[in-house]
Order: C-alpha cells, then sequence, then structure tokens
C-alpha cells in the first residue's frame, strides 16, 4: 500500500480516536466483539485487512478479524491460489 495511501486510510478509521487496547489487549470474547463492532462501522476495513494481510500483522484486530482468524483467512488464500 503506498504511503500516502496508508494517510488517507487512518485519517477515514473509525477507531481513530479510539485506544489502541481495545485493538492490541483484547482477550475476552466481550472486548473481541466490542472491537469487531467498531471496525464493522469503518469505511476503510478492506483496506485495513489488506494491509494486516499483506505486511503481516501479526497482532491485535485489525479489519475485524483477530490475529488468528487472519492465519485462517491467509491460509485459505493461499490454497485459492494453488
Ligand atoms: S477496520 Fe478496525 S482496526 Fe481497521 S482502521 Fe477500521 S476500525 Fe481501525
Amino acid at each position: 500500500m503506498p504511503h500516502g495511501h496508508l494517510r488517507v486510510v487512518f485519517e477515514l478509521a473509525e477507531c481513530r480516536e479510539e485506544s489502541v487496547d481495545i485493538f492490541f489487549s483484547a482477550t475476552t470474547d466481550r472486548d473481541i466483539e466490542y472491537a469487531k463492532r467498531i471496525c464493522r462501522r469503518c469505511e476503510v476495513r478492506a483496506d485495513c485487512l489488506a494491509y494486516a494481510l499483506e505486511t503481516p500483522q501479526l497482532y491485535g484486530i485489525w479489519g475485524g478479524f483477530t490475529a488468528d482468524e487472519r492465519v485462517v483467512l491467509r491460509r485459505g488464500m493461499r490454497e485459492a491460489l494453488t
């Protein structure tokens, strides 16, 4: 993702005024669901998820997916391409 695009994404991010702890310290189902609810109403969710999958981001909730869920997504993408 070009750097300029990343800046635009974060300017539009639903989480821009939230604590990062919501996305990086969520461990209970309730906290994870709270973070995911923020992502679900985020207009740059697809860009955020693509960035997290491409870089790849190994921690935190990005684009409404936990790190474990992104592992499954990446595996599915790899299998679809073989
Ligand atoms: S999808 Fe979630 S983590 Fe990503 S920018 Fe939007 S609110 Fe933040």
